[in-house]
């Protein structure tokens, strides 16, 4: 049987254009299909232009901090909206231009339009049929809203980079990580911000200290935050606004409510009955560990399989798919022990390894180190900001098991820790490791006297 394509990927975000790319270059014959932007969510309507708008949002602290400095600014600093907006976009506009070039130079095939399976070697995009020996799938997730009366009247993050203006009052449901860093965006770019979320504490599976401390700061930098509060019905009013009603009878108004309440596999018309590809329980693309469906012919990756939603995940995994299939012997199972991640609110969490939650519950006996203070470039200044620093120790073996930050730059800090956690560093090796001084990193070397044990 000869078919067109060696590998047919469907989906040109993260995980998809890698595979591509990876494939392309060890020599397969390799097309990708995508429907909507180049780069996928990612690029399109998430990490990016998230980050973007949190460097955007963080300036309004900037600017107060550096009164502390002796600046001094003749007029008051305003914001434009649209100007940030439109600068994100063009910005984002770049970036969709080197991925086609990406994969264009790799001698990937790129077609425009809705790839939907056929069989399990046949893809269909805008009526032609493709035939492939393997099939990728890379479709991502969509956002996902409660279907309460007036739901429709929410918008998610998708919309939330195209607001024509910014809301002046912002409610935000969810207590994840898109809830928590649009909250901080809204919250510092001016508008008043409510976060809501069902459960007792935000960030449920982030380590407990992190999760109070976050909270602390985001209550001081002025953010409304009502924690066993659940939306059950959203009306809209003769003046535009909204009014959403919480299921104990209050009545909260805002003129903009976001849900960041999770997201679903992308799946919409994918046709994988075609093919008889199983989902899992949860409603994931069910995958074996080296991410072949139940169609042998037909791998998924990325946030359609469900196992940890982040872009370097996806990219590990489309890099192993190629690597598997056309230069096994470069072939390694992705490790998904020790991912370092950010939240990337204001101010930033960073955290790798296990919380000191998890540390107990798996049975170490741990010794655990903190540090809370105030960063010194905040000292000359009327913020009142603190930042957390903690490590989980397994008491027997001295290995650190968790590192987590709560503060300025924690994400870029929590890059080089999650090395070091990876080649199994001792808290011994840390403590030996000199500082880099002055600087708030080095409080991860000198933390000397556990809180407790
Ligand atoms: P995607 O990047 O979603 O790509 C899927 C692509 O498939 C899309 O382009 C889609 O249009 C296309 N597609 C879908 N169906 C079809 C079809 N039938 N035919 C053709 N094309 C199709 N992760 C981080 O690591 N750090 C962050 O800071 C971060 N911030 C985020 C912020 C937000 C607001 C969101 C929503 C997510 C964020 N993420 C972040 C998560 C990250 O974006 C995802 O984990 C990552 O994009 C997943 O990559 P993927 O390849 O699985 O899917
Ligand atoms: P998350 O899964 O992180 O959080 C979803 C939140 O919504 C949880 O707090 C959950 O509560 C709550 N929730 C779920 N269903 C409901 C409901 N019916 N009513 C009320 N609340 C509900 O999803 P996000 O949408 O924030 O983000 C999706 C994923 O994208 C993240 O998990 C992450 O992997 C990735 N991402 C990564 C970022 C980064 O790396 N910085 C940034 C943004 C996204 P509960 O906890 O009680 O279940």
């Amino acid at each position: 049987m000869t078919y067109d394509y060696d590998l047919f990927v469907i989906g040109a975000g993260s995980g998809g254009v890698r595979a591509a790319r990876f494939a392309a270059g060890y020599g397969a014959r390799v097309a990708v299909v995508e429907s909507r932007y180049l780069g996928g969510t990612c690029v399109n309507v998430g990490c990016v232009p998230k980050k973007l708008f949190v460097y955007g949002a963080h300036y309004a602290e900037d600017f107060q901090q550096a009164k502390g400095y002796g600046w001094e600014f003749d007029a008051q600093a305003r914001f434009d909206w649209s100007t940030l907006v439109a600068n994100k976009d063009k910005e984002i506009e770049r970036l969709n231009g080197i991925y086609r070039n990406l994969l264009l130079n790799s001698g990937v095939t790129l077609l425009d339009g809705h790839g939907r399976i056929v069989d399990a070697n046949s893809v269909e995009v805008e009526g032609k049929r493709y035939t492939a020996r393997h099939i990728l799938i890379a479709t991502g997730g969509w956002p996902q809203i409660p279907q309460i009366p007036g739901y429709e009247l929410a918008i998610s993050s998708n919309e939330a980079f195209y607001l024509k203006e910014l809301p002046k009052r912002v409610l935000v449901v969810g207590g994840g990580y898109i809830a928590v860093e649009f909250a901080s965006v809204f919250n510092g770019l001016g508008a008043l911000t409510t976060l809501l979320y069902r459960g007792d504490l935000f960030l449920r599976g982030f380590d407990g200290a992190v999760r109070n401390h976050l909270k602390d700061e985001l209550a001081k930098s002025g953010m409304q935050l009502q924690f066993n509060a659940d939306i059950v019905r959203i009306d809209k009013q003769v003046d535009g606004s909204l009014q959403a009603t919480l299921k104990d009878g209050r009545v909260l108004e805002a003129d903009c409510i976001f849900y960041a309440t999770g997201r679903r596999p992308m799946l919409d018309n994918l046709g994988l009955e075609n093919a008889g590809v199983e989902l899992d329980g949860r409603g994931f693309i069910k995958v074996d560990e080296h991410y072949r469906s139940s169609t042998p012919s037909i791998f998924a990756i990325g946030d359609v399989i469900g196992r940890v939603q982040l872009t370097p995940v996806a990219l590990a995994e489309g890099m192993a798919v190629a690597r598997q299939l056309y230069k096994p012997d470069e072939y390694r199972k992705v490790d998904y022990s020790m991912i370092p991640t950010a939240v990337f609110s204001l101010p930033n969490i960073g955290t790798v390894g296990l919380t000191e939650e998890q540390a107990r519950e798996q049975g170490y006996e741990i010794s655990v180190f903190e540090s809370r203070f105030r960063p010194m470039k905040l000292t000359m200044t009327d913020c009142q900001e603190r930042t957390l620093m903690k490590l989980v120790v397994d008491a027997g073996t001295d290995r650190v098991l968790g590192c987590h930050m709560v503060g300025p730059e924690a994400g870029e800090i929590i890059q080089g820790l999650a090395v070091a956690l990876k080649a199994g560093a001792t808290k011994q090796i840390f403590d030996e490791t000199i500082g880099v001084h002055p600087t708030a990193a080095e409080e991860f070397v000198t933390m000397r006297t556990p809180v407790s044990a």
